[in-house]
């Protein structure tokens, strides 16, 4: 056969994975946003099917041909990039499935479920003694899998490959290290300040209909695309992808916390505008979605944080939001409104957590995963570490587990390696906004003016057109001159903190 067609016969074939994924997805969206519950257990079972099937095609002997032929060095070498770039996707996730033997793989998908529904139990009860024997499985069959890798030395780089391909612990201890040490001493100077700014306003009544539609103005606002997208409500608000034309997100309202409302609605906002950019070229392809987790969390953090969460773009919308309001901010100045927004404190819930402290709540768990993995950290001792790393990078120890180790459904769902994308993305966003203040030196006026067309085409050109075709560190090298650096996120942080507390 001639290399086209080779090639054409390979593209039809992966068209057709990415066919059942968009389907999966859609199920998965409906599942989520309100299926009714009788039909769940069979629509889970549909779900299942099409899951295996994909799982089949990309672990076939079809597929494994398609690779073989297509990476012969007398072949690769005449693919263009986008192919070449395909054959590699494909590649990685046959050798990532095909060396576990099909029967632990599927053990393992029933361990997931059952300890993620122990865990809500657990926590609940505050009981880890009760999640405890399926965390150890959990770690057990993930160290089993890094074996069947190969991965020999290093092995939770092979878990960070996973969420953060090219980083390793070596550059995220070198950009962790340097982030703790800027950041520690700014959240002290900040609890300790004698300049506490007032938010009490920001928690008066605010009717959930009127939240919805400054939530569908704004969404508007930062250019997210109705034509391609919708807005719905639920518990936890999620972005997902069905293709670059239907990027759908959600929101969960709260009448007396609307501020977590309107930013977390940008926050999916800013998840959304980056696959929505995604070139449509790629459609059909493996490389059409955000190339890693960590860059996708740069551009929703990007918005959430150095928009959503600054005065340029509140000086825009303010006297906006106070039509939408019950009259609480009638008597708020722009600048209170936005030091009560920006109101940073230490606690023990990482999804509640402030911009500065955040990253802080990361690095604890980026340090016993590390333990867990390449140290000799057992699941038993996890409660006892994660109060001592609490107290030592935020100063306050959780009295209980469920405001401490049990918060977060991540290592009960196997996820290990997830955690650090969070911050490494916010590290990317700073450097990203430092990056793009070159080109556009009236970043704040722009933003102030409500034009964020030149912002959104700036991430546009240099991050979300290209999907996977490029993978995180290319995008960042490319785009910034170099490889993860905190001193950007840092010097915004401080900047932005002295000022709001006046230190
Ligand atoms: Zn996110």
């Amino acid at each position: 056969m001639a290399i086209t067609e080779i090639v054409d016969s390979y593209n039809k074939y992966v068209k057709k994975i990415m066919d059942f994924n968009e389907a999966i997805a859609l199920a998965e969206w409906d599942m989520r946003t309100g299926a009714p519950i009788k039909g769940i257990k069979q629509r889970s079972e549909v779900v299942g099917t099409l899951s295996d099937e994909v799982f089949k095609r990309s672990t076939s002997d079809e597929m494994k041909g398609y690779i073989d032929a297509l990476t012969d060095p007398a072949v690769h070498d005449q693919l263009d990039l986008v192919t070449r770039r395909m054959v590699e996707e494909s590649q990685k996730t046959y050798e990532r499935f095909i060396n576990i033997p099909s029967e632990e793989n599927k053990a393992y998908v029933i361990l997931q479920s059952e300890a993620q529904s122990v865990w809500k139990e657990a926590k609940k009860n505050s009981d880890f003694e009760m999640l405890q024997p399926y965390l150890e499985k959990m770690v057990a069959f993930k160290r089993k899998f890094i074996e069947y890798w190969g991965v020999k030395t290093n092995k939770y780089d092979a878990l960070l490959d996973l969420y953060e391909p090219g980083l390793t612990v070596e550059t995220i201890d070198h950009v962790f290290g340097k982030l703790r040490k800027g950041l520690i001493p700014l959240v002290e100077a900040v609890t300790a300040s004698k300049d506490q700014p007032q938010n009490a306003f920001l928690t008066a009544s605010f009717p959930v209909e009127k939240q919805k539609a400054l939530c569908l103005h704004l969404l508007k606002e930062i250019g997210y695309d109705f034509d391609a997208g919708r807005l719905d409500e639920t518990e936890h608000p999620f972005e997902i992808t069905l293709n670059p034309g239907d990027v759908r997100v959600t929101t969960n309202y709260q009448e007396n916390d609307f501020i977590s409302t309107v930013l977390g609605t940008i926050h999916e906002g800013g998840h959304a505008l980056y696959e929505q950019h995604i070139s449509r070229e790629l459609v059909g392809t493996p490389l059409c979605e955000g190339t890693s987790m960590g860059i996708h969390e740069s551009q929703s953090l990007f918005f959430e944080n150095f928009i959503g969460r600054s005065k340029a773009f509140w000086s825009c919308h303010y006297e906006e939001l106070k039509k939408y309001a019950n009259g609480q901010f009638d008597d708020v100045s722009l600048d209170d409104f936005y030091r009560a927004i920006n109101v940073s404190r230490p606690s023990f819930i990482r999804t509640l957590a402030d911009e500065l402290t955040y990253p802080l709540h990361i690095m604890v768990r980026y340090d016993i995963e590390k333990g867990l993995f390449n140290g000799d950290l057992s699941v038993k001792d996890l409660p006892s570490v994660w109060n001592e790393k609490m107290n030592e990078y935020l100063g306050i120890t959780p009295t209980n587990d469920r405001e401490g180790v049990l918060q977060d459904i991540h290592w009960p769902g196997g996820d290990f390696g997830y955690f650090p994308s969070y911050a490494l993305g916010y590290v990317y966003a700073a450097q990203f906004k430092n990056t793009m203040i070159k080109d556009v030196p009236d970043f704040d006026a722009r933003v102030s003016s409500g034009n964020l067309e030149v912002v959104t085409e700036w991430l546009s050109k240099h991050i979300h057109q290209f999907g996977r075709l490029k993978k995180p560190l290319e995008i960042l090298n490319d785009t910034t001159g170099e490889g993860p650096n905190p001193d950007y996120l840092l010097n915004e942080l401080s900047k932005k903190y002295s000022d709001i507390y006046r230190l």
